[in-house]
């Protein structure tokens, strides 16, 4: 779970959804306040977790799976995802850190 930068304390997981869903990048931190920044690390590593969703694809590739299960089957990774990424959410103080892409 993601902890805040400036007070330290670790915010669950309804939280960091509720934060992360917004089309706004500064987060404001429900402990103190302080705004927070998701690191580029974080937004690598999430996107990497989204390819998950893809994994019923590349299965299919190597066995005939039924179309009607395939997409039976991708909700149900795209929930997995759903669940897994606020655990890998890393939150910054500042916008970017230098020398940071
Ligand atoms: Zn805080």
């Amino acid at each position: 779970m993601p902890t805040c930068q400036n007070c330290n304390k670790e915010w669950n997981w309804k939280q960091t959804i509720k934060k992360t869903t917004t089309l706004d990048p500064a987060m404001t931190c429900p402990s103190c306040g302080e705004k927070q920044y998701q690191t580029q690390k974080s937004k690598k590593r999430i996107s990497f977790l989204t390819v998950i969703i893809l994994v019923p694809l590349l299965i299919q590739i190597f066995f005939d799976i039924p179309v009607i299960i395939l997409f039976s089957l991708l909700p149900v990774f795209a929930a997995i995802v759903f669940l897994l990424y606020p655990f890998f959410v890393e939150l910054s103080s500042k916008e970017r850190y230098i020398g940071e892409q």
